[in-house]
């Protein structure tokens, strides 16, 4: 055995629609390895198939073709009820909109993943409690969506995905609504969590955002490719381009 093992491991994967008898394909024979303690970024323009991707890697839809293992498990050929467990024992999601319910406090809406795992009312508190504290925000459990800026609300939606302790943190481009100092604190979080052992799938389209993880891969037209740096690691040619380009649509 080696001293990583894989949480994701995609063979082959290919993904199709069908718009009018016709098979439009939007996935390419896509190959992906994610070990424990990763934090990779996969980065493409507008339509290359990051969302596509990013719903096969959490469990909410499935590849017409190859094979998926999640944490040991393949996903293909499961049922709806297996992937939904799979989903809420194994991934914490991120999203761009915060999706917080605005009436509960920071701390209740961490709370909300736990609700359905037979914990007591007390250990869910406390859970919640330690997720908010992981993210800083400690100080703000009584708060709600509208007495937090836009990254504590950011920050809040991270704690409610980690409150389960999932193995990968899958987030779509979680700084996309924030201004860019306040996106580079929430990356920087999450770069923190990494260090502390939390995996972790950013999906962007922002090669700045990219670059904040430890390893790149880019999605054109469904087809995806590591990058390679020029030191000759695999990793994404960033700091050569100057900010500029930063968009790579
Ligand atoms: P991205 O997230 O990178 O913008 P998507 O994965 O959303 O890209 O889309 C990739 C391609 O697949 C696009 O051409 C899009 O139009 C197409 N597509 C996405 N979802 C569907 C669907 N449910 N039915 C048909 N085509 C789809
Ligand atoms: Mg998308």
């Amino acid at each position: 055995m080696t001293g990583q093992s894989a949480l994701i491991e995609m063979n082959d994967i290919v993904k199709y629609y069908k718009m009018a008898g016709e098979k439009m394909t939007v996935l390419h024979n896509v190959s992906l390895t994610v070990n424990h303690g990763d934090f990779l970024a996969i980065v493409g323009p507008s339509g290359s198939g990051k969302s596509t991707l990013m719903n096969i890697i959490g469990c909410l839809d499935v590849p017409n073709e190859g094979s998926y293992k999640l944490d040991g498990m393949e996903i293909r050929g499961q049922s709806d009820n297996r992937l939904t467990e799979m989903r809420n024992k194994k991934i914490g999601f991120i999203f761009q909109g915060y999706h917080l319910l605005p009436r509960l406090t920071a701390l209740e809406n961490c709370e909300l993943p736990l609700i359905y795992r037979g914990l007591s009312a007390k250990e869910r508190r406390a859970r919640a409690m330690e997720a908010l504290e992981r993210v800083g925000l400690g100080e703000r459990v009584g708060h709600r969506q509208n007495e937090l800026s836009g990254g504590q609300q950011q920050r809040v939606a991270i704690a409610r995905a980690l409150a389960t302790n999932p193995p990968l943190l899958l987030a779509d481009e979680p700084t996309g609504a924030l201004d860019s100092k306040t996106g580079m604190e929430v990356l920087g979080m999450m770069e923190e969590l990494n260090r502390a052992g939390q995996t972790i799938v950013l999906i962007t389209h922002d090669m700045e955002v990219a670059q904040r993880a430890s390893r790149s891969v880019i999605i054109r037209d469904g087809v995806l490719s590591e990058q390679k740096r020029r030191d000759g690691h695999e990793d994404y040619a960033g700091p050569h381009n100057g900010g500029q380009e930063r968009l790579i649509e």
